[in-house]
C-alpha cells in the first residue's frame, strides 16, 4: 500500500524536510535539482509528488495524494470555494508549526488608510487571497474591490494599481524596502498537514503512524 505525499517546492519543502528526515522518508533526491515530479523516499512505501502550493489541497482532497503539507493561507482560500463548511474530504490533522508568517494587509506608507476606512470610501484591494481578503473586509464593514494577483503584490501600491494589498509577512523587510506599511493583521500562518478522508480509512495504519511520527517531530522542536 503507497502513501503519496504532495509538497510545494521552495519554503514548503525547505521547512518540512527537516520533519522528513526524523520521521524516515528524506526524499533520494533534491526536488531542486531533480526534474522529476515524483520522488522516492527512504522509506519504499512512501513517495512524495511536487506539485504547485496552492494545488496541494486539491490534490489531497481527490485522492490525488493521501498527505500533504499547505499553508493555512493556501487552506482557507481553497475551504472559501465550498462556502462555511470547509472542502468535502480534506482532513486537517495537524499543525506543523513551520513556515510561520501572518496574512495582513498593507499600504503605501503615504496611504492614510484608517481615514479611508472612516469615510467609508471604497478601497482597492490587490491580492492572491481574494476569497480570505473578501469575508475580512465584509466582517469589517469596508467596502473594498478585489483585484486578483498570482504574485508580487507589493507592486501593486506603487503602481497606482490598488491602494492597498493582503499579503504574507514574515519579517516585514520586503514591505519596508518597498515603501508599505503593515496596517492590519489578518490572521497567524503556518504549514499544517493535510490528510484524504478515505485514505485515513484505506489506508488507516500507515497514515496513523505517519501523522503520528509527524506530531512527534512537531512535539520535540
Ligand atoms: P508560492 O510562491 O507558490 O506561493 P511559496 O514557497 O512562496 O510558494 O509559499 C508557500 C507557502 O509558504 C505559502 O503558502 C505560505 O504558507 C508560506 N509562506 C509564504 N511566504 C512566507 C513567508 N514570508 N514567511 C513564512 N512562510 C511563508
Ligand atoms: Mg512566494
Amino acid at each position: 500500500m503507497t502513501i503519496t505525499l504532495a509538497l510545494s517546492k521552495g519554503r514548503i519543502f525547505e521547512e518540512t524536510l527537516p520533519l522528513l528526515t526524523e520521521t524516515g522518508i528524506q526524499t533520494t533526491e533534491d526536488p531542486e535539482t531533480s526534474r522529476k515530479l515524483i520522488l522516492a523516499t527512504r522509506r519504499p512505501d512512501v513517495r512524495v509528488v511536487l506539485v504547485r502550493a496552492a494545488d496541494v489541497p486539491t490534490y489531497v482532497q481527490y485522492g490525488g495524494a493521501d498527505l500533504g503539507v499547505a499553508g493555512l493561507d493556501v487552506l482557507l482560500e481553497h475551504a472559501a470555494q465550498w462556502d462555511g463548511s470547509g472542502a468535502p474530504g480534506l482532513y486537517q490533522p495537524l499543525d506543523l508549526k513551520l513556515a510561520r508568517c501572518r496574512m495582513s494587509v498593507a499600504v503605501r506608507d503615504d496611504f492614510d488608510y484608517a481615514s479611508a476606512v472612516r469615510q467609508g470610501s471604497r478601497i482597492r484591494v490587490a491580492t492572491k487571497y481574494t476569497q480570505t481578503a473578501r469575508r475580512h473586509f465584509a466582517d469589517k464593514g469596508v467596502h473594498v474591490d478585489l483585484i486578483k494577483l498570482y504574485g508580487s503584490m507589493e507592486l501593486a501600491p506603487l503602481t497606482g494599481l490598488a491602494d492597498a494589498i493582503v499579503d504574507l509577512v514574515s519579517t516585514g523587510g520586503t514591505l519596508k524596502a518597498n515603501h508599505l506599511v503593515e496596517v492590519e493583521r489578518i490572521m497567524d500562518v503556518s504549514a499544517r498537514l493535510v490528510a484524504n478522508q478515505a485514505a485515513l480509512k484505506l489506508k488507516r495504519e500507515p497514515l496513523r503512524g505517519l501523522i503520528e511520527s509527524f506530531a512527534a517531530a512537531v512535539r520535540q522542536r
